[in-house]
């Protein structure tokens, strides 16, 4: 489903370059990805660093395009903050210890982790937000907000790596 047509591709694109570098993200290459996140039609927005480079993919659902400008604008900041918590997840998502512990131990800590940063990002969002200009993006509707996703999905972890405990 296409909901990115140039007019609006040309004015997210501006939107966001403000709110990067008023996150002091000036660093990351923001792409814009037309349609729904893949595999989660549903939310509102995603974002996904991509593994060893400074750059992030960032979707917005259809329903971004029916919330008033200040939840788009707090939608941008929650994702953008996500980029900033990027080395720390990595800790987790592909740190070295996951080699040292199982499938399960790894997942269930994925899951706990993913859970907290969510709630820090959203809380934080609400600070940032109020901070950074309206976008002018589309008409304001009152469709329920749907709450976007962390970035990066958990990695397999390889039991069979020297250093096992197991
Ligand atoms: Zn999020």
């Amino acid at each position: 489903m296409t909901t990115l047509d140039e007019e609006r591709r040309e004015a997210l694109t501006e939107y966001i370059a403000q709110v990067r570098d008023a996150l002091n993200l000036q660093a990351y290459k923001i792409v814009l990805r037309d349609g729904p996140p893949p595999g989660r039609e549903e939310a509102t927005a995603m974002i996904q660093p991509v593994d060893g480079r400074m750059m992030a993919e960032l979707w917005l659902g259809p329903s971004f395009w029916i919330e008033t400008p200040e939840e788009q604008r707090q939608t941008i900041a929650h994702e953008m903050l996500h980029v900033l918590h990027r080395d720390a997840t990595d800790v987790i998502r592909l740190g070295a210890w996951i080699r040292h512990v199982g499938q399960g131990t790894y997942d269930a800590t994925w899951e706990v982790f993913r859970d907290h940063i969510e709630k820090m990002v959203d809380r934080l969002s609400v600070i940032v937000a109020p901070r950074l200009p309206l976008p002018e993006l589309a008409t304001a509707g009152d469709t329920p907000h749907v709450a976007p996703l962390m970035p990066h999905g958990p990695v397999a972890v390889d039991t069979t790596q020297a250093g096992s405990v197991e």
